[in-house]
């Protein structure tokens, strides 16, 4: 019988590296990257996390060349137009763009809609770069807000308050320097709250554990029991 598969990380230089582990009663460690772009291992029962990791990191170089040749056939994400009409996220809910013409420029939300006053509805990079900005300024409220809700599961740990960066990143959620200074991506404060939060809390636990060890994922697990549910939500968008 095969137990169910979790999910870890490893390090690559600066690479994270995502993959799911399964233990099975075969002899031999198995790594496979698949079309989606997950990386699945299945490893002999007796072997520790921190061999599949060292394994990983080991194999990072072909890891990084399979990504690259399966990208190259993945679906490009949806390009978005700026337009009246189209659907943006925030926290989780879906908001419909209303572009008006107006002589002062304002970004706001308004029961389902998200209204962008502009002197000119067809500048649309002038949208985007409001719509970011408006993005990023909220960015910073929301995670003030859930570092501190969530800081408070850390109590026993005496952790301060991180020095705060929001920045946003091609492939990466989150991350954090041995200093304690944590960076989120904007980005994430369209998906769900609890998503928000999965990150927060990941981020939070390598102030104490500043590496993908089993400890790390001990204390996750004690923090953020169901961590594996948002991290797949937080996939999707
Ligand atoms: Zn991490």
């Amino acid at each position: 019988m095969n137990s169910p598969a979790k999910l870890y990380q490893a390090d690559y230089g600066t690479t994270i590296i995502d993959f799911s582990l399964q233990y099975s009663d075969r002899k031999t460690l198995g790594i496979t990257v698949n079309p989606d772009l997950t990386v699945s291992v299945t490893a002999p029962t007796k072997t520790s996390v921190e061999e599949v990791q060292t394994k990983i990191e080991n194999k990072g170089r072909w890891i990084l060349k399979q990504w690259e040749f399966f990208e190259s056939f993945l679906p490009q994400t949806p390009k978005r137009e700026y337009v009246s009409g189209e659907t943006h996220n925030y926290i989780g809910k879906q908001y419909r763009l209303k572009i008006t013409k107006a002589r002062k420029q304002d970004v706001k939300l308004k029961g389902r809609f998200l209204h962008v006053s502009i002197q000119n509805p067809n500048d649309r990079l002038k949208i985007k770069l409001l719509l970011a900005q408006w993005y990023r300024n909220h960015a910073l409220d929301i995670f003030n807000w859930r570092i501190e809700q969530n800081l408070d599961l850390f109590q026993k740990y005496k952790l301060e308050f991180p020095k705060l960066i929001v920045r946003r990143m091609e492939k990466r959620w989150g991350s954090c320097t041995a200093e304690g200074k944590v960076t989120l991506n904007p980005e994430i404060i369209k998906a769900p709250v609890k998503c928000i939060d999965y990150v927060i809390v990941h981020e939070l636990c390598h102030l104490i554990h500043h590496n993908h060890s089993s400890e790390f994922y001990k204390l996750q697990n004690k923090m953020m029991p169901n961590w594996e549910k948002w991290k797949n939500k937080l996939e999707l968008f």
